[in-house]
């Protein structure tokens, strides 16, 4: 799907990332956010990830720290309220 942040377009997938070390990645070059499918949809994880990699996109010099904290009260805050990303399509490599 497309979305915008910081006054661009973003294309965001679900996708696994390679080795599976981390969850979340944005590419600035391409626009692509990529979040893992192994996250597990439904939980917290997929959603803090989520909103963890759009606050990258959207705020490109705040350091990991902030984003970090920024981005697990707004998820937590989010998920209190019954927010969950509970359908999306997984993209296969190649
Ligand atoms: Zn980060």
């Amino acid at each position: 799907m497309r979305l915008k942040f910081a006054n661009k377009y973003w294309n965001v997938v679900f996708k696994r990332i390679a080795g599976d070390v981390v969850f979340g990645e944005v590419d600035e070059k391409t626009k692509t956010i990529t979040l893992s499918p192994m996250a597990g949809s439904e939980s917290f994880t997929l959603l803090n990830v989520a909103v963890h990699e759009f606050l990258h996109a959207e705020f490109p010099d705040m350091s990991e720290d902030k984003i970090d904290d920024a981005g697990y009260n707004l998820a937590r805050a989010l998920w209190r309220m019954g927010a969950q990303i509970v359908t999306y399509e997984v993209e296969s490599d190649g």
